[in-house]
């Protein structure tokens, strides 16, 4: 009796791994069937956990890219608008302080664009905007098809993550990817981003790669590459995407941490005052957006655009219709102590400062995400609560001169600070800001725009 194709030898998930394990080239048919194995869970923990390392250590070609961007999209859902819809979109590779969805989406809708934005969690470490949304009392990240596509049509935007229908493969592989050091991978960031973006549907797609300490590629040759990967794998699957390469060698904004990020986002999008690093991307991301979408004729006109939307409050009405409209409480957005009810930060907090005169010359980024997840503000395995309460503010960014004992960086614990726990901080604190006599050269906060 021949075997059936799924019995054949080739397709038993240690073949599988093993070929990718010594370099080898998967087929398009063999690439579809680890992702099956991943959504119909036919395929173990461990399976898919030696699989994705055999492709981090091995790599992908661009085809065997495209083979697994397709058969993830195709494991779930793909939503579709008519030919009138100005959809557009924007996704980060992840970074320190990265709260930029937060901003944008409500603001890119106040400007007309309709965004259905399929965000992930936190990844390596980095923070996901899920995480982030939640740590906002009742505020729900996990939506039918019908209700995502209501509140597009109705509101403008809409948020939300990977479920069993839409993206289920990447919210395994996601899964499993932040814990398994499986996240800077290039192919898999890919995969994982377009086939998210082809899902959602959207017509146009802004892409933030971040380089630097703090994000997966470190060197600008990094993100050059990923860039160039994520424009050709978009093209051959039909979507139009803009990349930019943004500075990620210090955390973005003044805050790292769920609740204390969404506190930073809702001053910037109340007041339309915030960190200029933070202000200047949203605003430069949304103007792409605009122009990429045909929304305006210039980059200049849609930088006009976004920064009035931003600064009359337009884009905080949308961000509290959003909210409303997934969960969030209404009397928290409403009240005055909006900062106490909307995203409550800890009280238990430590400040550590400067043992010299010095120039702040920059950060550890990956470091200081890894000390996040130490304190509970992050996953070491799937299963942990992380305390959206836990994080830094950052008193001092790259360049400022301080004296001794000056302020750099406060902590927000989810526990009373014991004399073991200040003396754990304070040494890693210490490897994550660098301090110099010279003052550094300032980074540029956005190095290159491709277009496709
Ligand atoms: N964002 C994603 O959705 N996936 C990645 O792998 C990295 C960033």
């Amino acid at each position: 009796m021949t075997p059936q194709k799924n019995e054949q030898i080739s397709f038993q998930p240690a073949v599988l791994i093993q070929k990718k394990r010594d370099g080898k080239v998967l087929t398009p048919d063999e690439i579809k069937f680890f992702v099956k194995g991943v959504t119909e869970a036919t395929w173990s923990d461990a399976q898919i956990g030696a699989w994705l390392m055999a492709v981090t250590i091995r790599g992908m070609t661009l085809d065997e890219t495209v083979a697994l961007t397709d058969a993830m999209l195709r494991s779930g859902e793909r939503f579709e608008y008519g030919p009138q819809e100005s959809t557009a979109d924007k996704h980060s590779t992840g970074g320190l302080g990265d709260k930029v969805t937060l901003l944008l989406a409500p603001l890119a809708a106040a400007c007309g664009l309709k965004v259905p934005s399929m965000a992930g969690r936190a990844l390596g470490h980095t923070g996901g905007t899920l995480d982030k949304l939640e740590s906002i009392p009742g505020f729900k990240v996990y939506l039918d098809k019908k209700s995502i596509l209501q509140q597009l049509k109705e509101v403008g935007c809409v948020v939300f993550g990977q479920t069993a229908e839409v993206c289920p493969a990447d919210r395994k592989l996601y899964a499993t990817r932040d814990v398994t050091a499986t996240v800077e991978c290039i192919p898999l960031i890919v995969a994982s981003i377009l086939s998210k973006k082809l899902a959602e549907g959207t017509k146009t797609l802004v892409m933030d790669v971040k380089v630097g300490s703090g994000a997966f590629m470190k060197t600008k040759k990094q993100a050059k590459e990923l860039s160039k990967n994520l424009i050709k794998v978009a093209k051959k699957l039909g979507l139009q995407c803009r990349v930019l390469i943004t500075d990620m060698s210090q955390p973005l904004g003044e805050t790292v941490g769920n609740s204390l990020e969404v506190l930073e986002s809702v001053e910037l999008l109340k007041t339309g005052r915030g960190a200029a690093d933070l202000k200047e991307i949203t605003i430069a991301l949304c103007a792409h957006m605009l122009h990429a979408s045909r929304k305006v004729k210039t980059y200049e006109e849609g930088r006009k655009l976004a920064l009035s939307k931003l600064e009359d409050g337009s884009a905080w009405e949308k961000f509290k219709e959003m909210a409303k409209r997934q969960g969030a409480q209404v009397s928290a957005l409403n009240a005055d102590d909006v900062e106490k009810t909307l995203a409550p930060t800890s009280s238990h907090t430590f400040t550590f400062r400067a043992h010299k005169r010095a120039y702040v010359s920059g950060f550890d980024g990956e470091r200081l995400g890894r000390l996040l997840i130490s304190l509970g503000g992050g996953r070491k395995v799937p299963t942990d609560i992380l305390d959206p309460r836990v994080g830094f503010r950052v008193l001092k960014k790259t360049g400022a001169k301080v004296e001794a004992k000056d302020p750099l960086l406060e902590v927000f614990l989810k526990e009373p600070l014991t004399d073991s726990l200040k003396t754990f901080i304070q040494k890693e604190l210490s490897h994550c800001i660098h301090l110099s006599a010279s003052r550094p050269k300032p980074a540029k906060l956005i190095e290159e725009v491709l277009l496709s």
